[in-house]
């Protein structure tokens, strides 16, 4: 499923991002970075320790839940990894969905700061950090929507979606836009 908005647009597929030949991907980190289980531990995996030790050296603080911090991409068939760090969810009312949506926004502030012109996103906080899946799809997709109406930039965006039921919460999301 894809969809336009201005010069770009968002496209939705079921799969591993570590596959995905774009120009960065989106890892859904920790706040330590420390390598985790998940997206995060399958893009560790795949790109080799490099990726660990870099960001170790660069960001010896860890990166604060909302933001998002790159590297290059080890092994992996792209230029960058950004680390973007979602909520762990609470129940909603500790400003979890304004999080989320300044993950994104990071990513795609990165995007344009280190001229990419692809970008491929996991679904954020859905998996571990316990973010509902159909709140989730709500506040990402439409935080990159209005990232991309308000960017003359054209970027191809990515929502790679490990499962079918996530597949399906974020495509039942994206329809929605076009009524
Ligand atoms: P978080 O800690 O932010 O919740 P998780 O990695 O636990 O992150 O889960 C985020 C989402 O990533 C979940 O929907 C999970 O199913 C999905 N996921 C896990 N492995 C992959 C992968 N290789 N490619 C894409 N998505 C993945």
């Amino acid at each position: 499923m894809k969809v336009q908005y201005g010069n770009s647009h968002i496209e939705l597929m079921q799969g591993d991002i570590t596959l995905q030949r774009v120009d960065a991907i989106v890892n859904a980190a920790n706040s330590d970075l420390i390598v985790g289980g998940g997206v995060d531990g399958a893009i560790h995996r795949a790109a080799g320790a490099s990726v660990n030790e870099e960001t170790s050296k660069r960001y010896p603080l860890g990166c604060p839940t909302g933001d998002a911090v790159a590297s290059g991409p080890g092994d992996l068939p792209v230029k960058f990894i950004f680390h973007a760090v979602g909520p762990v969810w609470r129940g909603g009312r500790d400003g979890e969905p304004e999080q989320l949506r300044s993950a994104y926004r990071r990513c795609l502030e990165l995007t344009i700061g280190y001229q990419c012109a692809s970008i491929a996103f996991p679904a954020i906080s859905t998996g571990i950090y316990g973010f509902p899946v159909d709140l989730a799809a709500e506040n990402s997709l439409d935080e990159t929507r209005a990232f991309l109406l308000s960017h003359p930039a054209a970027l191809a965006v990515q929502f790679v979606l490990f499962d079918a039921g996530t597949y399906a919460a974020f495509a039942r999301v994206l329809d929605g836009f076009a009524e």
